[in-house]
């Protein structure tokens, strides 16, 4: 039976003839570049493009946004864990937090009708859902920033970054500077 993905099963056999592939079981899980990138699941902001990542460079989680959820939380401190106790000399990772601008969850917040259909059909509250919005991308990426570095689970041996994606311009700008949780640079101001 034939789905969205069929035609790409073409792409994947071709992936798995290549030397990348083949070297796959030999490389380590850590990414090449040191980087655990969090960001929108937009099809048009894919880290894969605007940072050109190849195989094996990044561990990439998109969620809603590039918002910082349990889920996110879980894989850092897990992965921030996993170094600690079987590659206790690192190299430890850099999570770069990146949101962008014109981001669809801006919906969550300007349009009351979805948002209220929306929370209706899955439960969630409605204020979480408006928190949730990317309205001000500079503004979000430091409070998921800030949440990162709070939080104890995450390993202190790692950093944490955030940046703005413009989809204008293509371009990124750092909004925060790398800071590892528990160092006094880190905190901004609440
Ligand atoms: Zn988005």
């Amino acid at each position: 039976m034939s789905s969205h993905i069929t035609p790409l099963l073409e792409r994947n056999r071709a992936f798995a003839a290549t030397e990348t592939r083949k070297q796959t079981p030999r490389r380590p899980f850590l990414p090449d570049q040191g980087l655990y990138i969090i960001t929108c699941m937009d099809s048009r902001t894919d880290p894969a493009d605007f940072l050109g990542l190849r195989f094996g460079e990044a561990i990439v989680a998109r969620t809603v946004g590039g918002r910082v959820t349990p889920a996110v939380i879980q894989g850092l401190s897990f992965i921030g864990y996993l170094v600690e106790t079987k590659a206790p000399e690192g190299p430890y990772f850099e999570a770069a937090i990146i949101h962008h601008t014109d981001c669809g969850s801006g919906w969550l917040a300007s349009d009351e009708q979805l948002r209220h259909g929306f929370a209706r059909r899955t439960g969630y509250e409605e204020d979480a859902l408006v928190d949730l919005a990317v309205l001000d991308p500079a503004a979000t990426v430091r409070a998921d920033v800030e949440r990162v570095l709070s939080d104890p689970r995450i390993s202190p041996r790692i950093t944490v970054s955030g940046h703005v994606y413009d989809v204008d311009t293509g371009l990124i700008t750092t909004v925060v500077a790398p800071a590892s949780p528990g160092a006094s640079a880190a905190a901004s101001p609440r």
